[in-house]
């Protein structure tokens, strides 16, 4: 199997390149030239393994350039080494027959980015080295809190490698805060800088990008990669628990093989969903696809009227994750719907960047009606969301999921439609604990979050998760705060260059 550019269709790459560029030359995002297909007796068949397993079985059809052996080191270094605090990586939770959650934030930090971020350095990691260069490989990430902790979790202590992570002074919750600050490992820095998520973003890319400092780190033997969400490393690993979620609905006798079910997805940067979508066209069953937002809900308007609009109102919402108004892996979907047309997602996609809007033609509008399924939940209607689960079910989830939740209760009422559903839930309710307890009634009074942590585990019967309740009492190893100007030195300082 080759990658192509979805702005370049006559790029023929493997996917060792793909994962150590992360981004095309071209802007565009690298997409399988075909997707796999599995038989439903094969699907069915992931149920008999454990996950590592049915992660090897999907990386076998994508990472065609790779040996059996290396997948087989990097699905068990991520998923059987004891980081996931359940041997099984995700759960389904029943909250009803034929209604189901998916826990995938059985990870150390309790949202699902460690489902990829876990496997991503290892994957990175014999990429280089399939690529021919023996650099060390160095990330820098900015990040508005859930990223930058993932990342460090999963590059922590990876041979070959170091990590940096800018974030917001002030930008950050207290626990995402101190969740970064105690990281451990050897090859890992944690930066503050005075100023917000854009300017530790802006900063990142003008290193990235400066050739100078490419040649610096070069003569060094350090090269730039990235981490982040359009990386094909990243994707690829969240394909995996759509296949094993269908399987093991079989294999529990939740469905019958072949029954089709509908995918319900808290969606920010698209990534998340664009993985079911990947899973069904591998031939997974399933019947909608249902992307639930937050109040920037410019993937709902999108996928209503088949026109992107991001000039709009930006609002801070509790589903912060989901704060977005660029869908970057919007753009892969696109690419497929249009029949691998590099040319058009070109011209649509410099329309995006000169006017923030585009519209597309009929043929990808009638597609994406016929797939999808969109709404939205503002910060009332998640809240709600979180109450009536806990009510009904006895279940209590994050504020992300929360939107989900109700959005799928919106898609109930509007269609009827009963057929099994799966809900991707995607934090830990003790990631957003705040408001999570103001969403159950119990708002108020509380000295810190840990307290927060102590009564929502009261209220929920959920164990806290140990990676949060470790954080109470240890020591921030990396504080202090550094000027927007001053990143390139703490990058070379962590590099000990110059
Ligand atoms: C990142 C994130 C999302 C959004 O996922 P995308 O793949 O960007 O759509 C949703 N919920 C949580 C908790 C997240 O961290």
């Amino acid at each position: 199997m080759y990658y192509q550019s979805t702005r370049n269709s006559d790029l023929k790459i493997s996917s060792a390149e793909a994962i150590v560029s992360g981004i095309s030359r071209d802007g565009g995002l690298f997409v399988p030239d075909s997707v796999p297909k599995m038989e439903l007796s094969e699907i069915v068949s992931l149920g008999d393994f454990g996950y590592p397993e049915r992660a090897a079985a999907v990386f076998k059809k994508y990472l065609t350039d790779f040996t059996d052996d290396e997948i087989k080191t990097c699905v068990s270094r991520a998923y059987s080494s004891g980081s996931f605090d359940t041997e099984n990586v995700m759960e389904l939770s029943e909250l009803r027959p034929g209604l189901n959650i998916l826990e995938l934030w059985h990870g150390p930090t309790c949202a699902f980015k460690d489902m990829a971020l876990q496997i991503l350095p290892h994957l990175l990691t014999a990429s280089v080295k399939k690529t021919g260069t023996d650099k060390k490989v160095c990330i820098l990430v900015a990040t508005s809190g859930d990223t930058g902790k993932a990342a460090l979790e999963g590059f922590k202590d990876a041979e070959g490698t170091e990590i940096l992570v800018f974030y917001p002074e002030n930008g950050v919750s207290k626990m995402q805060k101190l969740q970064m600050t105690t990281q451990d490992g050897s090859n890992v820095g944690v930066c503050a800088i005075k100023g917000n998520f854009d300017d530790a973003q802006t900063g990142v890319k003008r290193i990235f990008t400066d050739p100078e400092v490419a040649k610096t780190l070069s003569d060094h033997g350090i090269m730039f990669s990235s981490a982040n969400s359009i990386n094909w490393g990243r994707l690829a690993p969240q394909i995996v628990y759509y296949l094993s979620t269908y399987a093991q609905l079989v294999k529990d006798g939740k469905i019958k093989a072949g029954d089709k079910i509908n995918v319900v997805v808290p969606t920010g940067n698209f990534g998340n969903i664009l993985a079911a979508y990947y899973a069904k066209l591998m031939g997974t069953p399933i019947a909608k696809l249902i992307c639930a937002s937050n109040s920037n809900n410019v993937l709902t308007d999108f996928i209503r009227t088949g026109v992107y609009d991001r000039n709009r109102k930006f609002y801070t919402t509790i589903s912060p994750s989901m704060d977005i108004l660029i869908s970057s892996n919007l753009e892969r979907l696109l690419y497929h719907l249009s029949g691998g047309d590099s040319e058009y997602i070109g011209t649509i996609f410099s329309e995006l960047s000169s006017t923030g809007r585009f519209a597309v033609n009929d043929r990808i509008k009638s597609a994406l009606s016929e797939l999808f399924y969109a709404d939205f939940c503002d910060d009332a209607e998640t809240k709600s969301a979180i109450a009536a689960t806990k009510r009904d079910y006895g279940y209590t989830t994050d504020t992300h999921t929360g939107v989900a939740v109700g959005v799928y209760n919106k898609y109930l009422s509007a269609t009827g439609d009963t057929a099994p559903t799966v809900i991707a839930s995607t934090a830990s309710p003790y990631k957003f604990p705040a408001a999570v307890l103001e969403a159950l009634g119990a708002g108020t009074g509380y000295a810190d979050e840990f307290e927060m942590a102590d009564k929502l585990c009261e209220l929920s019967g959920m164990p806290i998760p140990k990676a949060l309740s470790e954080l109470k009492g240890k020591k921030p190893r990396f504080i202090g705060s550094v000027e927007k100007s001053e990143m390139l030195d703490a990058v070379y300082s962590l590099l000990k260059i110059k």
